[in-house]
């Protein structure tokens, strides 16, 4: 019920500021200087609601049970560098590099929940980063289970919202993620789709450090 609450919420913000600007220029009093810029930002908020909902989408399916997981043999450290070949432009905008190493680890997984795990963090090491930083990405094989860590060098989290960054619509900092294109849904994707996987997370950060988030796979997800 909270979450629906929640939704509703998220969703009518960029939604009111949408109707407010069409309003004004269907009324015929924005200059004609100024129509660019509305036009400006209704386009952004109504993306804005797209990556919402996107999102909302995602973790209803999770919930639901309805993604259909199927475990595959797949390379972790292959895996991890085709999941940011999407982030290549961002990072790039927001001057911050992004690297992939370590072992080449097969596991037995669910590629796309990997996928989206390993994207999600980097997403954020990139996004709440710093010019000229960077987002290291490294797996590595231990006896029991493959292991990726995400760090970045960015403007860290304070000690008391660690607890509580995986919950849904949780900001540390609403207008920072908001600037960012931030909807606070994707640690909880991140914790959700772990929970899946039967693999666990690990984060730590210090402020204006840096933020590390481990997640360990199990080799041989059960089914
Ligand atoms: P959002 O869409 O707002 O980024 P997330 O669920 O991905 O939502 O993250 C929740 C919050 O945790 C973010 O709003 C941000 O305050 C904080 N956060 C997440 N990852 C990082 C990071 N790598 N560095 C600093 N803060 C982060």
């Amino acid at each position: 019920r909270q979450f629906t609450a929640n939704v509703s919420h998220e969703i009518k913000t960029p939604l009111h500021s949408i109707s407010g600007y069409a309003e004004l220029m269907r009324g015929g009093i924005v200059k004609p200087d100024d129509v660019l810029d509305f036009s400006d930002r209704i386009y952004s908020e109504a993306q804005r609601l797209i990556v919402l909902v996107d999102d909302i989408i995602r973790l209803s399916r999770l919930d639901e049970g309805e993604e259909v997981l199927i475990s595959e043999n797949i390379d972790l450290l292959d895996t991890a560098r085709n999941a940011i070949t999407p982030l290549e432009k961002v990072a790039k905008d927001n001057k911050v590099t992004v690297s992939v190493s370590g072992d080449t680890v097969n596991i037995t997984t669910v590629p796309q929940l990997v996928s989206v795990i390993i994207y999600n963090l980097c997403e954020n090491a990139v996004k709440y980063n710093r010019e000229n930083g960077s987002v290291s990405v490294v797996v590595s094989d231990h006896d029991e289970y493959a292991q990726v860590t995400v760090s970045d060098t960015g403007i860290g989290i304070p000690a008391e919202h660690l607890d509580r960054v995986f919950e849904r619509f949780y900001r540390v900092d609403k207008s920072r993620s908001k600037e960012v294109g931030g909807t606070g849904l994707g640690l909880s994707i991140v914790k959700h789709s772990a929970a899946l996987l039967n693999a666990e997370t690990e984060i730590s950060s210090v402020v204006d450090g840096g933020t590390s988030v481990t997640v360990r796979f199990p080799k041989n997800r059960k089914k």
